[in-house]
This record gives structure tokens, C-alpha cells and sequence, in this order.
């Protein structure tokens, strides 16, 4: 399989091959189609195994363009600051490469960049619950633009206690979204906090 076989489109394949990619990883050959037909996903994958852009490709090529102060139309969910960090760092480039305009927040940093940007428009927002939960509560962020919504290592979530934010977050959204999520397992507790917020999932390994 190559990156070809998988129907992107032409801007995020030359993004996938300045960035070095030269076959779809395990989780992305099983990911992406389904994610491409509109399906929401159970992932379970750790970290290092290229699920970033298991979820970045499909839903960027899927995603409509947010005017000014849309948005966002993909919200990305990860528990940590390190985790949004890379998160940030392997979706730039392919938001760039198609057009989106992208932003990473987190707790530790400035407001104000970030608040302008919000309101110019965003495609994509990467945050930690706890600064996401803050704009929305200043009224900064709104979510019922969301086209898709990703919750990245969904486990450590609950065992960080996030699980009650987290619930918020999902409810600000509109229902005829998309859900991504991603777990390193998925064990009961797992499987029964997270199946309401999915809809038919797609299960990937
Ligand atoms: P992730 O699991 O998304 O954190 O990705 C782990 C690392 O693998 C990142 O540094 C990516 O840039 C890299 N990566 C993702 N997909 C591929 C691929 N298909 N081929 C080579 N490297 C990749």
C-alpha cells in the first residue's frame, strides 16, 4: 500500500512526501479510509505510530474553510502539554499544505495571540482540556462550528480526571459531527465512558 492508494487529495500527498513519508504506517492504512467516508473511529494506538496523521490527513481533506471568526471546524483533544507539542508539530505542515489555519493551545501560555487568532477564524485548534475549557468559559471558543472532533489518548484522559470537562467539551458540539478517538487501550472503564459520544465506529488497531 502506498499513500497514492489511499485517495487524498493532491495537496496533502506533497505534504506527505516533503515530510519524508514513504508508506502509510499500520494505523494510517486502516484509518484513513474509513475516516475519508465520513465514519467516526475507535483507534486504539499508542503514540509513535503516526496516528497524528492517521487523523490530520482524512479530516483535513474532508474539512470545510472557517470565515472570519468561524471555527474551529476540527478540534483536537490531548491531555498533555508535551502531547499538544506534537501534535502541533506533525500537523502544521499538512495544515499548511491545504490552506487551514491551525493553532495549538495550552495552559502556561499567553492569551493574547491566541485570542486574536480565534477571532480572525481558525480550521484547526489543538488544546489541553484545562485551557480549552477556560476560553470556552470567557466565551472565546465556541464549538458549534466543529466538523470533527478528535480525542486523542482518551485513557490517560480519564485517569488524569478530565473525563467531566471532557463530557462538557463533547456537548458544546454539534451532534452531526465527526468523532475521532484515540486510546492506548481500551479496556472496560474505557469502552463504557467513551461509546455514547461514537456513532457506528470504525475500530482500528
Ligand atoms: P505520531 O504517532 O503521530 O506521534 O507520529 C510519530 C512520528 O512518526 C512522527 O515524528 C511522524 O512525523 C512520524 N510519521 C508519521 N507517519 C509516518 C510515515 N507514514 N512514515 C514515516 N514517518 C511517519
Amino acid at each position: 500500500m502506498t499513500f497514492n492508494d489511499l485517495k487524498l487529495s493532491a495537496p496533502l500527498l506533497k505534504a506527505v512526501s516533503e515530510a519524508g513519508y514513504e508508506t502509510p504506517s499500520p494505523i494510517q492504512a486502516s484509518a484513513i479510509p474509513p475516516v475519508l467516508e465520513g465514519r467516526d473511529l475507535m483507534g486504539c494506538a499508542q503514540t509513535g505510530t503516526g496516528k497524528t496523521a492517521a487523523f490530520s490527513l482524512p479530516s483535513l481533506d474532508r474539512l470545510g474553510h472557517a470565515k472570519g471568526g468561524q471555527g474551529p471546524l476540527m478540534l483536537v483533544v490531548t491531555p498533555t502539554r508535551e502531547l499538544a507539542q506534537q501534535i502541533d508539530a506533525a500537523c502544521t505542515q499538512l495544515a499548511k499544505a491545504s490552506n487551514r489555519r491551525m493553532l495549538t493551545v495550552m495552559g502556561g501560555t499567553k492569551y493574547k495571540g491566541q485570542i486574536a487568532k480565534l477571532d480572525r477564524g481558525i480550521d484547526v485548534l489543538v488544546a489541553t482540556p484545562g485551557r480549552l475549557y477556560d476560553l470556552m468559559e470567557r466565551g472565546v471558543v465556541k464549538l458549534g462550528d466543529v466538523e470533527v472532533l478528535v480525542l486523542d489518548e482518551a485513557d490517560r484522559m480519564l485517569d488524569m480526571g478530565f473525563w467531566p470537562t471532557m463530557k462538557k467539551v463533547v456537548a458544546a458540539t454539534p451532534s452531526s459531527r465527526q468523532t475521532l478517538l484515540f486510546s492506548a487501550t481500551l479496556d472496560r472503564k474505557v469502552m463504557q465512558s467513551v461509546s455514547s459520544i461514537l456513532k457506528d465506529p470504525a475500530f482500528v488497531e
